[in-house]
């Protein structure tokens, strides 16, 4: 099941080589499973080569149970149903304006849910769990720090506050956490065991992974290279200190800026779409945010070493115009240069695999391996 919940649908032969099991011990479990309902026969295929009998396909069953996976954000709540495939079943995005209550989140995602469930024609009674993202810091215990970015959230237990709102079991964390442990299961990182995620969005975020375990420290800030304060003559953050990373190596700024001068909201989507179209200030402004995210990554490299960095979030969209740059900046910005290292030993960076649904997918990972269905720390 967990082979299953990680890879989707699968042949009793990979499933046998990716398990080390036997033939026969996977073909009594697969049987016994389906005659549970657990797992369903969803297609047959040929073999490579086109010959021989076609082999059946597997997968777990959709209905065997779901998960909501929550994304707090600043000014919105973002909510994705999926099911223990990790296939999303439904999605929904419901602006709550800025420094939203915990009592309004509950009510707006009851409301979403259940919408969801009647229409998908999913029973509620097959809702395994809920995971939360959460734009801040959240302690181990599931409480979002004074620190917090979403003000009115700061000190709430998000576990305890949920788990008694919808009477199921609920899991937490910081979203670029989520993110990382969506590209460490399903993603870019995927059988990488130590890697660096950075989020490049409105901020920079980010998560640090060892040995398959998300680091997130004593009280939760493990990984908020965003706002490792770099100058301390630098403008106000939003986090309340001076000249935090993220002022230069995240969107903000620019955003801010680009929309004033336009009189209207630019997005981060607007800038990469402008870039591509040969807009020179704004492939400048994303060339400046690598530029600052690749000093960054020099820090980061001074502390971790890492071998792989996985870039996510909005800003990743704008490919080349933003990694090039990004790996031009580390490399200035890092003690050892790629002449003197072995390929073995050089820094990767590569894009993730979910860019703006990230943090959602880790949620759901979050519930899935909290039940047991995923490898990695319970
Ligand atoms: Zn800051």
């Amino acid at each position: 099941m967990r082979c299953m919940s990680e890879r989707g649908a699968i042949t009793a032969a990979d499933l046998a080589r990716a398990t080390g099991l036997a033939r026969s011990t996977i073909s009594t479990a697969l049987s016994e499973l389906r005659s549970a309902r657990i797992v369903i026969e969803v297609a047959q295929s040929m073999d490579v080569r086109g010959v021989g009998r076609p082999t059946s396909v597997f997968s777990l069953n959709p209905k065997a149970g779901t998960c909501i996976g929550l994304h707090v954000g600043l000014s919105s709540l973002r909510l994705i149903v999926a099911d223990v495939s990790h296939a999303v079943l439904h999605h929904d995005e419901i602006e709550l304006g800025l420094d939203y209550t915990p009592q309004a989140a509950i009510r707006k995602a009851r409301v979403a849910m259940s919408e969801a469930y009647r229409r998908g024609g999913l029973s509620p009674h097959s809702l395994l769990g809920i995971g939360v993202a959460v734009a801040g810091p959240v302690a181990p215990d599931g409480r979002i720090q004074r620190a917090s970015m979403v003000p009115s959230w700061a000190g709430v237990n998000v576990r305890d506050v949920f788990a008694s709102a919808f009477d199921t079991a609920v899991f937490a964390d910081n979203e670029s956490n989520c993110s990382a442990l969506a590209e460490m299961i399903w993603g870019a990182a995927a059988d990488i065991d130590d890697f660096v995620y950075l989020k490049i969005d409105v901020g920079l975020g980010g998560a640090i992974v060892v040995q398959r375990r998300v680091v997130t420290g004593a009280a939760g800030a493990g990984g908020e290279f965003g706002h490792i304060s770099i100058d301390p003559n630098g403008g106000l953050c939003r986090c309340g200190n001076h000249g935090c990373l993220e002022l230069t190596a995240g969107f903000r700024t620019v955003l801010e800026r680009m929309s004033h001068r336009r009189k209207k909201s630019v997005s981060i989507e607007d800038v990469v779409e402008r870039a591509f179209g040969g807009d020179l200030d704004c492939v400048e402004a994303i060339a400046g945010i690598a530029e600052a995210a690749g000093r960054g990554l020099g820090i980061i490299g001074s502390i971790l070493n890492p071998g792989i960095v996985v870039v996510g979030g909005a800003g990743a969209a704008a490919g080349p115009l933003l990694f090039d740059r990004l790996t031009d900046s580390y490399e200035r910005h890092t003690l050892l240069k790629r002449a003197q290292l072995t390929e073995a030993q050089r820094l990767r960076i590569v894009p993730a695999r979910f860019t703006t649904d990230g943090s959602l997918m880790g949620a759901v990972a979050l519930v899935l391996r909290g039940l047991g269905a995923l490898q990695g720390e319970g």
